[in-house]
């Protein structure tokens, strides 16, 4: 008896990887919960063969499949080893691709370890512009780009790359597994989050485009980079909306002639207070959106 319990503790205390759960699935923004807050690591099967694997603050997906993984977003040098070793405990398939959702370098670091292994790195086509532009030296160069719509077949499975043109950057692709609800949403929403809105290659008016596109896909969940595992596909709508009263609500500011300092007050934003972000982002959100509106970029 002795040994069947040590048996079944050990074999509890060595499955990191769990199915998904009720628990992981959030209807709201936890209030203990501070998305960049978020200490070690966890990986999460969402569905059968889909995972997700959260490292401190960033998370990706990956895809298991009989004739080996797409792997997404390695993170850093740090988070690729402990997803490799993650991914090992679930298959000993290797990593075939490794997908980037877009190019910024919280995200795209350290695929060396897979690049070793012999996966082909893909992304979208604009990305290599900033990769070529902006190199790091923990960053492996895309093998193969696309500048549409593209899908991956591998192992009777299909995962779909979506692109919807300049928005959180002007590479990022909406990732799903041909058939699933569930979308992989890298940046373009954070769950209960307002988002950056400083970005370089920030395009408002874009990503409510595509926040409106992507509403259209039937989703019934979602995965973002950052945060909550998974989330209600409610929140492509709340994330449109929030940013859509951003830009309505500074473009009637200006043509009011609203002096600068009292945009921010006159928009009203109540109902997302509930928001992270809405003390520290929404100061830079509104500077972004007033040059968008006045400067054309
Ligand atoms: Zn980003």
């Amino acid at each position: 008896m002795r040994h069947l319990v040590q048996f079944i503790l050990a074999v509890t205390l060595c499955t990191a990887v769990t199915p998904a759960s009720a628990q992981d699935v959030y209807e709201r923004k936890p209030p203990y919960m501070s998305i960049f807050g978020l200490r070690g690591y966890k990986t999460i099967e969402v569905e059968p063969g889909l995972y997700t694997f959260r490292y401190g603050g960033f998370r990706n997906i990956f895809v298991v499949t009989d004739d080996g993984v797409i792997a997404t977003d390695p993170i850093n040098p740090t988070a690729a080893a402990v997803m490799r070793e993650e991914i090992a405990k679930i298959t000993n398939q290797p990593v075939k691709y490794l997908v980037y959702s877009h190019w910024h370098w919280d995200h795209v670091l350290g695929g060396q370890i897979f690049k070793d292994d012999g996966a082909t790195f893909v992304s979208h086509e604009k990305c290599v512009d900033h990769f070529t532009f902006n190199p790091h030296a923990d960053l492996v160069m895309p093998d193969e780009t696309f500048s549409s719509n593209h899908e991956i077949k591998l192992g009777g499975t299909t995962l779909e790359l979506l692109y919807f043109g300049p928005n959180h950057s002007d590479c990022n692709v909406v990732m799903r597994v041909k058939g699933s609800k569930v979308l992989f949403v890298n940046d373009l929403v954070t769950p209960y989050y307002t988002g950056f809105g400083t970005m370089p290659d920030y395009d408002p008016g874009g990503l409510r485009d595509t926040l409106a596109e992507m509403g259209k896909l039937g989703a019934e969940r979602l995965i973002g980079g950052h945060g909550v595992p998974i989330a209600p596909a409610s929140q492509i709508t709340e994330q449109y909306a929030f940013l859509n009263t951003m830009l309505t609500g500074v473009k009637q500011a200006l043509d009011a002639r609203t002096p600068r300092s009292e945009i921010l007050a006159s928009i009203d934003l109540s109902a997302y207070e509930h928001l992270e972000g809405m003390e520290d982002q929404l100061p830079r959100f509104m500077e972004r959106i007033l040059f968008y509106h006045t400067m054309g970029w």
